[in-house]
């Protein structure tokens, strides 16, 4: 990067206040965030200003026109563990929040079951839009929204991620993955370890897959250093 005086740089931040931009972040910071020396409350700010200053009203992709709310994700900024979701579906986008509905019951059972509330978590998707009827999100829509799932994952710099199912597993990790041979193995992305385990709606309709879950939420639970209780969650 070209570097610039300091009245140059003073005009450009006079230029943005203008414009009412009270606060900017630097690539550089979001980068330095990866070292996971920033606490909750920097990266509650970088959170805010991701979602309120670059997501905006988003309307780059066909998911915007039918959706009520965006669904950003919610939990600590400074957790241990992150989960990630397709999408939201129609619970979600009433109420903007993540994993609201059905197949959230059965995340909040497993987080509460590892030994958390969901407040000690972070919980986000793909895509933060409802795709019309549940359907999977379409390549470009996921390829739209991902650049900001991943400015969240450098801002919280989780230890692990959980990624629940074959539509997070494709597109964080490769397309040609698939959930029942990769569930139980850890993959890295950007240095975070990253466990895929079944998608909780799958589990609404497979409970007795629910051990397979619990096994892969126990290897992450060992990795992390804490006891573990071996029930299944319900
Ligand atoms: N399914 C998802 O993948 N995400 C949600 O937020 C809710 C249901």
């Amino acid at each position: 990067m070209s570097s610039v005086s300091r009245e140059e740089l003073g005009r450009v931040l006079e230029y943005f206040k203008s414009l009412g931009i009270k606060s900017i972040y630097l690539e550089k910071d979001i980068e330095t965030m990866n070292n996971r020396q920033f606490g909750s409350k920097e990266k509650k700010k970088a959170l805010e200003h991701l979602r309120v200053n670059t997501i905006g009203d988003c309307k780059r992709c066909d998911l915007s026109e039918k959706r009520t709310n965006i669904v950003f994700g919610e939990g600590d900024p400074d957790c241990e563990i992150m989960f990630i979701g397709e999408g939201p579906g129609a619970d979600e986008d009433k109420q903007g929040r993540p994993f609201v509905g059905r197949a959230g019951q059965i995340l909040t059972n497993l987080i509460r079951k590892m030994g958390y509330e969901r407040k000690d978590v972070y919980i986000a998707n793909i895509v933060k839009c409802r795709p019309p009827q549940n359907r999977n999100p379409h390549t470009e829509e996921a390829q739209t929204c991902i650049p900001f799932l991943k400015e969240q994952i450098k801002i919280i710099s989780p230890k692990v991620i959980m990624v629940l199912g074959n539509v997070p597993l494709q597109n964080l990790l490769g397309g040609d993955l698939r959930i029942t041979k990769a569930r139980g193995k850890f993959f890295e992305l950007s240095g975070i370890k990253v466990m895929p385990t079944f998608h909780p709606s799958y589990l609404l309709r497979n409970p007795k897959d629910k051990w397979l879950t619990w096994e892969d939420a126990v290897a992450v639970l060992k990795y992390l250093g804490k006891d573990v209780n071996d029930q299944p969650s319900k």
